[in-house]
């Protein structure tokens, strides 16, 4: 039976063994990312680390687990070499010359919309060695209909996306495809058709509202209100949630000199994080967040309120709960919008 949709994209159900032949086809002209599992690798004795990683076969996804980093770190590196300077010129670091085909679950590919937004739209000011890398990606969304304790998607409207080129489940001996991007239909040719369309998870275990701050005045009470105190006592300013957030974008840059000639070396950027003391230290020690309470404010006001009222559409933060999963401090994320929004009831006089 022919399962061909109208708009002429198909469903594939392929054996390991087939897709290992499409991924090696594939990789003639894609560099494939996925979650990769890397053991021993993780944070804490005999743990695991799952982050992304050039793949070869689908066996090396990792899809049963949530990855401890993002997809954000295929395209901007927690660090990356931008150019490299002599006397008097400068030459740009190569990207890749593959396209890239990127395995992503939907609060990732949301995510990717801020990274654009920030890398690419932001004052008109477009980033290179973003837009290079973003050029060549196509996106394969990895089915998620059951989610971790700390996801909370569902409540952030990312449990679902579209606008991918292929989406997968994985099953214990095969995989189903939905493959609707036709540069990638070739490689499904002779697999045996299937109706696939991947399913989406509809509740999580933990849910947010996250609050409405009606005006500036309230916005203003909220800044100095006493619930950011808790979290000079919690937070140790590691910044490890914001190196795991799906939607941080911050770095700084680095000069590495390579002899006693301080004109020659190369120009690096690092992730940075607004959680760690002396990220908002100006030119003559100035300051403007002395505590780990005011960073944190900062960060969840920009994740939860500065973001969305900035750009108007949909708030920064995309519901992955990485930042719950790596904060040594077991600080949540949900937990302080939640309080936020109780802070914001008190401060109107709404309180139930
Ligand atoms: S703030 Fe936390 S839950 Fe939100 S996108 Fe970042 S890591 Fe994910
Ligand atoms: S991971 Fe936890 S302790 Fe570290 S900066 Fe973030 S909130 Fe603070």
């Amino acid at each position: 039976m022919n399962r061909r949709r109208d708009n002429g994209q198909m469903g594939y159900k392929v054996s390991y063994e087939q897709a290992d032949k499409i991924f090696e086809k594939l990789s003639e002209t894609y560099e494939i990312w996925a979650p990769k599992r890397f053991k021993g690798k993780g944070r804490y004795s005999q743990t695991d680390l799952i982050r992304y990683d050039r793949v070869c076969r689908a066996e090396d996804i990792e899809y049963r687990e949530k990855s401890d980093m993002p997809a954000k770190e295929v395209l901007s590196p927690i660090t990356q070499s931008l150019f490299y300077f002599t006397e008097d010129e400068y030459i740009e670091s190569k990207a890749t010359s593959k396209k890239l085909l990127i395995f992503m679950r939907p609060c990732d590919i949301h995510a990717q919309h801020h990274q654009e937004r920030i890398y690419l739209g932001n004052g008109g000011f477009e980033d290179l060695y973003y837009k290079r890398m973003n050029e060549k990606v196509k996106i394969v969304m990895m089915e998620c209909t059951e989610g971790w304790d700390t996801c909370f998607c569902v409540s952030m409207g990312t449990n679902k996306a579209d606008g991918y080129a292929a989406a997968v489940r994985f099953g214990d001996g095969e995989l189903l495809f939905d493959v609707e991007d036709q540069d990638l239909a070739p490689y499904f040719e002779k697999m045996e058709e299937n109706g696939f369309k991947p399913d989406y998870i509809e509740e999580n275990e933990i849910s947010l509202t996250v609050p409405e701050i009606p005006d500036k005045d309230v916005l203003t009470k909220l800044k100095s209100h006493p619930m950011w105190q808790e979290y000079n006592g919690r937070c140790i300013s590691c910044g490890a949630c914001t190196v795991a957030c799906s939607t941080c974008t911050c770095f700084t840059t680095t000069d590495i000199i390579y002899n006693e000639n301080s004109n020659v070396g190369e120009r690096k950027r690092t992730t940075a994080s607004c959680q760690v003391e002396g990220f908002d230290q100006m030119a003559g020690g100035m300051a403007f967040r002395h505590t780990a309470g005011d960073r944190m404010r900062y960060k969840v006001l920009h994740k939860f309120h500065d973001y969305k009222a900035r750009f108007k559409d949909y708030h920064m933060c995309v519901g992955c709960g990485r930042c719950i999963d790596r904060c040594p401090e077991f600080i949540s994320i949900v937990a302080t919008v939640n309080k936020m929004a109780k802070a914001i009831d008190e401060i109107t006089g709404t309180e139930s």
